[in-house]
């Protein structure tokens, strides 16, 4: 499945899911959920999930650069392109659900507990979907 077809699955389905279940829904978690669900597909070197990481990878080494690091944002760069490209296999180690747990814990610091637990779950629908519908 490509990304297009987990933020539309993934957003709609968690929206009715809120309708339903919860009494309305929050469209900044829909949100959150549904950029969530492209996360797993950071290990496939095309994917939009990827995209984001490796530009939230360069903002921080940038900030960090900026606070005075040269050497660690160096390292951050360089651990993140021989990481991601020389030890991730597609729908490996991403493609869990520990992987969505660890991700929504660290929304969880990032964002606060709503946005943490939405963030696993969008996360964890990916791994879902993969798993109901033809995939890439
Ligand atoms: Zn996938």
């Amino acid at each position: 499945m490509n990304y297009p077809a987990h933020l539309a699955v993934t957003a709609i389905g968690l929206a009715l899911i809120m309708e339903f279940f919860l009494g309305g829904v929050d469209i900044a978690l829909v949100v959150i959920a549904a950029l969530s669900a492209l996360m797993p597909d950071m290990d496939h070197p095309e994917a939009k999930g990827r995209m984001i990481v490796n530009a939230a990878v360069a903002i921080l080494a940038v900030w960090i650069a900026f606070a005075g690091s040269m050497l660690v944002a160096f390292l951050i760069i360089l651990g993140w392109f021989v990481g991601s490209n020389f030890f991730v296999e597609h729908r490996g180690h991403f493609h869990s659900f520990a992987a969505a747990g660890l991700f929504g814990l660290l929304i969880y610091w990032a964002l606060g507990e709503q946005a943490g637990l939405w963030a696993a779950i969008g996360y964890s629908a990916h791994i879902l979907e993969d798993g109901m519908f033809k995939v890439w």
